[in-house]
């Protein structure tokens, strides 16, 4: 019979790393209670408390690791995020001389965001509609580890906004156990995550783990109610688009036994490609997305 466990956020890593000890060992099908911390482990918690020092660790902490049994390389982990708790409230921040418009960036700032219900707070004057989501997601690689700062075809700091309550996300498999580390919650976060951080925020997320056995994957792939959504990073803009792009038009030719020239030509009618992650292109990897609806595939 599945189970349901916990992992408190006393649990943290900051890279995705075949040699951490696993925090917690589940059964696919279990479902886990993930508290997770805020992009900076908790360090700003007043307006006051700016984006100046380098975090001791790393940022974005990942909860986990967690070793699904019975997972091996070739098999791919099903994620179902099924709730976002968000904590009482977050931070929005300005790191000077960072971001997409970094140059005009020249001073730091910290706004703490309270949240009320289904919206956020931003000051007395202006709310905004939450829009929870989980930034990092991912299992360990087969090399070396990797900073949860970062992306790549393991998961990792993916910041796609459909990677939120409802949706799947599928992860390859690279070492025994798979590894997962969930984190990087956040309240909200428009495309781009132009400033570099997004709505910053503890939360508790809810996940139930599939384990796919030969379900064999070169990047994550997301499914929500509507879309199923490839994934693409690379530091370089248009080639990060391109990853997406391809992993979509090789995808669309096996589901639904498609020439490359026929998913080609459908693609460029009915697909999007979109910018998950642009906070400084040719610094960080920028994240990317290919959708296509669900009514179309079979
Ligand atoms: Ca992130
Ligand atoms: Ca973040």
């Amino acid at each position: 019979m599945a189970s349901t466990h916990r992992l408190s956020r006393q649990h943290l890593v900051y890279s995705l790393d075949k040699t951490h000890p696993p925090a917690l060992e589940i059964a696919p099908g279990d479902t886990v209670v993930l508290e997770t911390y805020d992009a900076r482990t908790g360090t700003i918690q007043r307006d006051e408390d700016l984006l100046d020092h380098p975090h001791p660790k790393g940022s974005n902490p990942a909860t986990g690791p967690i070793l699904v049994r019975g997972a091996e390389p070739g098999d791919a982990l099903c994620v179902e995020i099924q709730q976002i708790e968000l904590a009482p409230r977050g931070f929005l921040g300005v790191k000077a001389g960072m971001g997409l418009l970094g140059e005009l960036a020249g001073d730091f700032a910290t706004r703490i965001v309270p949240i009320e219900g289904d919206q956020a707070r931003f000051g007395e004057r202006l709310r905004f509609p939450i829009r929870p989501m989980v930034g990092v997601i991912g299992t360990a690689p087969a090399g070396e580890g990797v900073s949860t700062g970062f992306p790549g075809p393991h998961g990792g700091n993916m910041d796609n906004r459909y990677v939120a309550p409802g949706s799947r996300v599928y992860l390859p498999v690279n070492v025994p156990g798979a590894l997962l580390g969930i984190g990087d919650v956040h309240g909200a976060m428009g495309d781009g995550e132009i400033t570099y951080i997004g709505l910053e925020i503890c939360a508790e997320v809810s996940a139930r783990v599939e384990l796919l056995k030969g379900k064999t994957l070169r990047r994550p792939l997301v499914e929500t109610a509507e879309y199923w959504i490839t994934t693409g990073d690379h530091p370089d803009t248009a080639q990060a688009l391109r990853v997406a792009a391809e992993e979509m038009v090789r995808w669309m030719q096996e589901r639904m036994q498609l020439s490359f020239a026929e998913a080609y030509m459908l693609m460029s009618a009915v697909v999007d490609v979109q910018i998950c992650q642009c906070c400084g292109p040719g610094e960080f990897p920028v994240t990317t997305r290919a959708m296509i609806s669900k009514a179309l595939i079979p």
